[in-house]
């Protein structure tokens, strides 16, 4: 008999808590987690699926419009949000009921509470109960960060905009990354005003100068305001409930909701992390090495709350890898090189490898290509939406070491892709396969 309540207690029931427990019990541990919102976490819950059901519901705005150069005859046609909401609840509800199913079936215990640290191997639960464990894995997530200004209780953020009463006529995104371009996409297809307001003068950092350049045009051009450098002040509410926004250097705008969107920070606030010697970064984030372990050997973490790279799928390789390595007798370590990622703005952007900025830094002699083109559909739509690939090569070699897409369907595109780059093809092997004609994607295969 082991002298613990379980073999591993898991402290959140998201993307990489999920799969570690399901893995880690597989492996024949007992296992218990703690979820003290709902099952399935920010990315079923509140964030990637419900974003991704909402850019669908958006892109009809395009495509109704569109359908009509097609020769289909649409009536005027009228957006109604609460629909749209409630079945993308319904949505998220019965996915977190598959995901209370997937850890019954695996006979992991599930507490629906707060769960915090109280020793290197023991929890307490919210009812004061204590639960004894050889392993913890802490598999919290993020939590919006919203900076601190008078009247940012105003505002709302990623939490709450799946559970809006009303779609706003007229929206503010604070912040230039993921979050804020792909709300404003989904907004300004909706028919909502919107206007991004950036603290500096880049949106999405990190991504390729010129994607992130077209990104930018063709917002414009769709009508998104963006003001740059413009640092929030404050909100202020009016007697109407519409809400104020004023600005450094830029003038106040009024809008009927006000969306912060500067980030996400590591959700380990009092956890009792620190009372037992666990270490985190200057971020909050808990400091864990290859193996996921942290700087109490009987504590893990993996995901979001680690701060590596705050995706789901990485999330669950790290879950995963943990699982087998501690349970599965089969140590496995997250390979963080060449992770492919997406913008589901309007249009979406994907991306893999390294931007040319950086190829140019880290290997100095490249070759890129490019396409810009319009999408057949767009042209006959008369639609005048310009899609631009991108390929970074390294001469020396003349592998592809990095592809970036904007376009339609750039994600569905960029995954097969990124298989290639993950696989170090080079620039002939691309060339060497015949196109698919008629496709966006051929444009791969003939870059010159
Ligand atoms: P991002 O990190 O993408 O962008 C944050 C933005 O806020 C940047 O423009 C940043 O500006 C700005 N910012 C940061 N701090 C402040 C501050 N103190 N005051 C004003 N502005 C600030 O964060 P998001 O919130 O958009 O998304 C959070 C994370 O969630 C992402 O990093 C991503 O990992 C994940 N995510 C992934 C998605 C996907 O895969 N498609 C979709 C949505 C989220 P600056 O550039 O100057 O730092």
């Amino acid at each position: 008999m082991s002298e613990f309540d379980y073999d591993l207690f898991v402290i959140g029931a998201g993307s990489g808590g999920v799969r570690a427990s399901r893995i880690a019990a597989s492996h024949g541990a007992r296992v218990a987690v703690a979820e003290e919102h709902r099952v399935g976490g920010t990315c079923v819950i509140r964030g990637c699926v419900p974003k991704k059901l909402l850019v669908y519901g958006a892109h009809f705005a395009e495509d109704i419009h569109d359908a009509r150069k097609f020769g289909w005859e649409v009536a005027d046609c009228k957006f109604n949000w609460t629909v749209l909401r409630d079945n993308v609840l319904a949505e998220v509800d019965r996915l977190e009921g598959l995901y209370g199913q997937t850890l019954d079936s695996h006979k992991v215990t599930v507490f629906k509470t707060r769960a915090t640290l109280i020793g290197p191997q023991k929890v307490r639960l919210a009812d004061g109960q204590e639960i004894s464990a050889e392993r913890i894995l802490i598999a919290t997530g993020g939590w919006p960060f919203v900076p601190e200004f008078p009247g940012s209780e105003h505002a709302i953020t990623s939490n709450e905009v799946f559970h809006l009463d009303k779609l706003p006529k007229r929206v503010v995104i604070a912040g230039g990354g993921y979050i804020a371009n792909e709300f404003a996409g989904i907004f300004n297809e909706f028919g909502s005003k919107v206007t991004i307001v950036n603290r500096g003068d880049t949106i999405l950092r990190g991504y390729d100068e010129q994607i992130r350049d077209r990104l930018l045009q063709i917002s414009m051009t769709k009508g998104i305001d963006f003001k740059f450098n413009a640092p929030f002040q404050s909100i202020e509410k009016n007697d109407d409930g519409t809400l104020t926004v004023h600005l450094e250097n830029c003038d106040a705008i009024t809008a009927d909701a006000v969306l912060i969107a500067t980030g996400r920070t590591p959700n380990t606030k009092g956890l009792g992390l620190e009372d037992i010697g666990v270490e985190l970064d200057e971020h909050g984030a808990i400091k864990v090495g290859d193996d996921n372990q942290s700087s109490v050997p009987s504590i893990y973490a993996v995901g979001d709350v680690t701060n590596r790279i705050q995706l789901t799928p990485v999330a669950i390789r790290e879950g995963q890898a943990f699982a087998d390595s501690v349970f599965g007798g089969k140590p496995t370590v997250v390979d963080y090189k060449n992770v492919p990622s997406a913008v589901f703005s309007h249009p979406p952007i994907g991306a893999v490898g390294m931007t040319e900025a950086e190829a140019r830094n880290k290997l100095g002699s490249i070759r890129t290509y490019t396409s810009d083109f319009r999408a057949m559909k767009n042209v006959l739509a008369g639609r005048n939406e310009r899609a631009l690939y991108k390929m970074i090569v390294n001469a020396a070699t003349d592998q592809v070491v990095g592809l970036h897409m904007i376009g339609p369907d750039a994600p569905e595109i960029l995954q097969a892709a990124a298989i290639a780059v993950k696989a170090g093809l080079t620039k002939a092997d691309f060339d060497a396969t015949v196109a698919l004609h008629p496709s966006m994607a051929e444009e791969l295969v003939l870059l010159k």
